[in-house]
């Protein structure tokens, strides 16, 4: 049977990040997206002009739709707008299927997609429900309280993401300088390091929701964390490489593969 995803996200209206970037990915990944919508943008690749959350109990009976019939091999969280999604999702997760949680928070352009106020709701709420928790760094930062600018910080970010529940975090490194990126998967056995050139773009729209639908995806196939890691990482930096050009902004990536 097909893997199944559910990705449980905002929708961006110019198809480069939240709902649109996740299903894209299961799809090209050879998996199925089902999808419980948080919330609504209207966005484009120069930034975000408009949230509309919708209900909580609407959310919740989303998932409830998709879980009663179609089932999942692994969720991921994205975008989840307020406290109230926060708590209605974490309630309505099932037991036993992965989690990926990418703690959505700020927008490359600068928009508030998550306000702060609801940040604590998601650090009791979800991450002890993490089966990884995929933070660039100043999600990491910002969640932990902790400074990133060193590979040392990060893995102490990381560690202290640990103690908070998550059974594995991946520090991302893509808004650290320099012309490799390294992300770090930290679980509490080891360090997994993985560096990549960064690419010289400007089409990096929806990298991150990219990213954590690939790893969901990876993990309702059947695969390790690792290795879903590595592939997700792998599809991301061909998508960003083939990006096409769109908007005058941060374009979006490619899933044509
Ligand atoms: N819009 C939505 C609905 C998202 O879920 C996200 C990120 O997860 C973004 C926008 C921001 O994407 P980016 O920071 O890649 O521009």
């Amino acid at each position: 049977m097909i893997a199944r995803v559910l990705t449980i996200a905002g929708s961006d209206s110019g198809g480069g990040a939240g709902i649109e970037a996740d299903l894209k990915t299961i799809t090209a990944l050879g998996a199925y997206g089902c999808t419980a919508i948080t919330g609504l943008t209207a966005q484009n690749t120069l930034g975000v002009q408009g949230v509309h959350p919708l209900p909580a109990d609407f959310v919740a009976l989303c998932i409830r739709a998709v879980l009663s019939d179609i089932g999942v091999d692994a969720i991921k969280l994205g975008m989840l707008t307020n406290e109230p999604i926060i708590r209605a999702v974490a309630t309505h997760l099932p037991p036993n299927v992965p989690v990926v949680l990418d703690p959505v928070m700020i927008s490359t352009s600068g928009a508030t997609l998550l306000p702060d106020d609801a940040i604590s709701a998601l650090v009791s709420e979800l991450i002890s429900k993490a089966t990884v928790i995929t933070p660039n760094l100043p999600e990491a930062s910002k969640i932990t309280g902790l400074p990133v600018a060193t590979e040392a910080q990060r893995i102490a970010a990381g560690r202290r993401l640990l103690e908070m529940g998550a059974k594995a975090a991946l520090v991302k490194g893509g808004h650290g300088e320099g012309v490799d990126l390294t992300d770090l998967l930290i679980t509490a056995e080891d360090v997994v390091s993985i560096t990549l050139p960064r690419l010289e773009t400007r089409n990096t729209h929806g990298t991150g929701c990219t990213m954590s639908s690939a790893i969901a995806t990876g993990l309702a196939q059947g695969m390790r964390l690792e290795e879903a890691v590595r592939r997700a990482r792998a599809y991301l930096q061909e998508a960003i490489r083939t990006a096409p050009n769109l908007g005058a902004g941060h374009g979006p990536v490619n899933h044509l593969t």
